[in-house]
């Protein structure tokens, strides 16, 4: 590893021990760029990497709720403003038990490469609370998001912070975030994608991440002469990402076997079909019920409790879309074994590192997350645009503008690999082309 990056990871790993997803997601970042800092000295004349690594900002606060019993709850906020060398901070809000600084952190430093990635202008950013919605009456939800709007109103806007959603941040809870910043700023602008179509959203939004991510891994696979078509595919998670992902699979030929929540995952030999997606759509996003119940609701399917999709039957393609380190270095390995040829994650950061190391040892194409689901962001970016403009572009215009930013990435990822001999590496050739465009402006505007 070059000694500059090998220096700045020991620091890093001296000053946050207890930061254990950021300091993964920053060593992967890190020891990737070792060829190009071997070959540019201006990154670390600059300072790049010792400034790249501490946010901008970081705002936590606290969000007292009341709860239907009329008990008062408290919960953790956090905004994490971390990079805004090329744009205004962008990123998700996820609202789960697990959420803390180090997952946050881990979430922006990846957003500011996959931003950058897209070709708009966005820097990096993301934010979101220990608050878990499962469970709660939709008044609840209601009431906490209006007391983390309350406070976080003050610290974005359109050309300052744009969050968006995350894993327990959908429509629901972006239309409250919404409506409270509107009450208290008293403004329209921009400050947040995923909206209702009628109040500023954009078509294809909703779809972005898991069309993109297919968008992304057929672009993989066309390197290698061959498409989805007829292709057996396991994809996890039963969220955003992944029923999406589900449906343009589907949609481009292949048969999707199963899906899973943080309970469990359902095999379906005969494939998820369009009518089975919508039946998972109703489930997960109205009745907020488990994947458990599509076993009882349909014939000749398997439930395993506990259990991820990776080794229970083969695949030809894996699309890890649920959340970070759910795919393992065993997992890797049967996937392999199982003659999976290409992996490509709809989540963010869903394969641990020798996970990652077995599947390119294996010679599979993998796709890491920050290029291959960097669809949603890009669009969030269209929703901004649009409104800025005051217009609203067809469902066509935009799938189109998607689609042709996915080729984009890829052809970027790709190229920056195979400048520095490292053929179809999409992790290392993602977070060069990535890198050195924020790098390279952080060194424009000066210290
Ligand atoms: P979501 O709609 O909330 O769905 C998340 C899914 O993952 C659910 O099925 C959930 O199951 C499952 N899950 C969550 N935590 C889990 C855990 N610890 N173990 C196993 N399963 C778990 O969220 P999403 O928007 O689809 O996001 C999924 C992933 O994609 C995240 O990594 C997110 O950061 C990434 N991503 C999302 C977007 C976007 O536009 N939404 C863009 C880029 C990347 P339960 O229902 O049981 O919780």
């Amino acid at each position: 590893m070059n000694v500059y990056a090998q220096r700045v990871l020991e620091t890093l790993n001296s000053r946050y021990p207890w930061e254990k997803e950021f300091l993964q997601s920053a060593k992967e970042v890190i020891e990737t760029l070792s060829k190009l800092l071997d070959r540019e000295a201006k990154y670390e004349k600059n300072c790049i990497l010792e400034r790249i690594t501490v946010p901008e900002r970081i705002i936590q606060f606290q969000v007292p709720w009341v709860d239907d019993k009329g008990q008062i709850q408290v919960n953790n906020g956090y905004r994490v403003q971390f990079n805004s060398a090329i744009g205004p901070y962008k990123g998700g809000l996820r609202f789960h038990p697990s959420v803390n600084l180090s997952i946050l952190k881990f979430l922006g430093f990846e957003q500011i490469f996959k931003n950058s990635l897209t070709t708009l202008p966005m820097g990096g950013g993301k934010g979101g609370s220990d608050f878990n919605p499962k469970g709660k009456s939709d008044v609840e939800v209601m009431r906490f998001c209006q007391n983390f709007m309350r406070e976080l109103y003050r610290h974005i806007g359109a050309d300052t912070d744009v969050p968006a959603g995350d894993i327990g941040v959908g429509a629901r809870e972006i239309g409250y975030l919404e409506g409270q910043f509107k009450r208290i700023a008293n403004t329209n602008e921009c400050v947040l994608t995923g909206k209702g179509l009628a109040w500023g959203g954009s078509l294809v939004r909703p779809e972005a991440t898991g069309f993109g991510n297919v968008y992304f891994a057929t672009e993989m696979l066309a390197t290698r002469g061959t498409d989805f078509d007829g292709k057996t595919v396991l994809v996890s998670g039963a969220g955003n990402v992944a029923q999406f992902a589900v449906k343009k699979a589907t949609a481009f030929g292949a048969k999707v076997i199963s899906m899973s929540d943080s309970n469990g995952t359902i095999i379906d030999n005969d494939g998820i079909n369009a009518e089975k997606l919508a039946w998972i759509q109703n489930l997960k996003n109205v009745k907020r019920g488990r994947i458990r119940e599509y076993a009882e609701a349909f014939k000749n399917v398997q439930y395993f409790e506990n259990a991820r999709p990776w080794q229970l039957t083969k695949c030809d393609v894996a699309l890890p879309c649920a959340t970070q380190n759910e795919l393992n270095a065993d997992d890797a390995k049967a996937l392999v074994k199982n003659g999976c040829i290409c992996v490509s994650e709809g989540a963010n950061m869903p394969s641990t590192p020798d996970a990652v190391e077995a599947l390119q040892a294996g010679g599979l194409l993998f796709g890491p997350g920050k290029a291959a689901n960097a669809g949603g962001v890009a669009t969030s970016g269209l929703e901004m645009s649009q409104n800025a403009m005051r217009l609203n572009w067809t469902a066509e215009e935009v799938d189109a503008k998607l689609h042709g930013i996915m080729k984009n990435i890829h052809a970027a990822a790709r190229g920056a690999a195979e400048e520095f001999g490292e053929g179809d590496n999409y992790v290392l050739g993602a977070n060069i082309a990535g890198f050195r465009k924020v790098a390279d402006a952080m060194i424009a505007q000066g210290i």
